[in-house]
């Protein structure tokens, strides 16, 4: 069966930086299925597995813009550290979830002094050319569940989502 739109699809995959570092890994957690044609996935990643068969391997190259976007410079944003709840513990790196106008966003710490907490609502994935390792390990028809809720249940039917 082909790769095409509201067809689940299981992949085992390995993406790299453009340093060549793992990023992520289906390794050891077992292929990620989705649905394709909904946007469950970045948009570069989905074009390049259309028309693709079980077994077929793949080396995808995805620049920002069919990635995670390019940076936005103007997303970050210092916010007082009294707006934080356990301010002592805010470090470098950390991540918090925030909601916005278009739904929840993760935010990542890149400094803190005495008075602020300067946070980057970039996705920690944009501006990066990412190199994804795809095999195709499966290919099955969509449930109407599944069509109707826009992604893929697990084999133990519906999960709360
Ligand atoms: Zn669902």
């Amino acid at each position: 069966m082909q790769i095409s739109a509201n067809k689940v699809v299981a992949i085992d995959y390995t993406l790299t930086n453009s340093e060549g570092a793992v990023i992520d890994s289906s390794e050891g957690r077992g292929p990620l299925a989705y649905l394709q044609g909904h946007s469950n996935i970045i948009p570069g990643l989905e074009t390049a597995l259309e028309g693709k068969n079980v077994g077929d391997a793949l080396q995808v190259t995805v620049a920002p813009a069919d990635g995670y976007g390019e940076r936005d410079d103007s997303l970050t944003q210092a916010v007082p550290r009294n707006m934080f709840e356990n301010a002592d513990e805010i470090q470098v790196g950390m991540q918090f979830q925030t909601q916005t106008e278009q739904g929840p966003h993760i935010v990542t710490v890149i400094s803190t002094d005495d008075e602020n907490v300067t946070v980057d609502a970039n996705h920690p994935l944009a501006g990066q050319t990412l190199n994804f390792d795809v095999k195709v390990v499966e290919v099955r028809d969509a449930s109407a569940e599944e069509l109707e809720h826009g992604h893929v249940h697990g084999p133990e039917g519906h999960e709360e989502h």
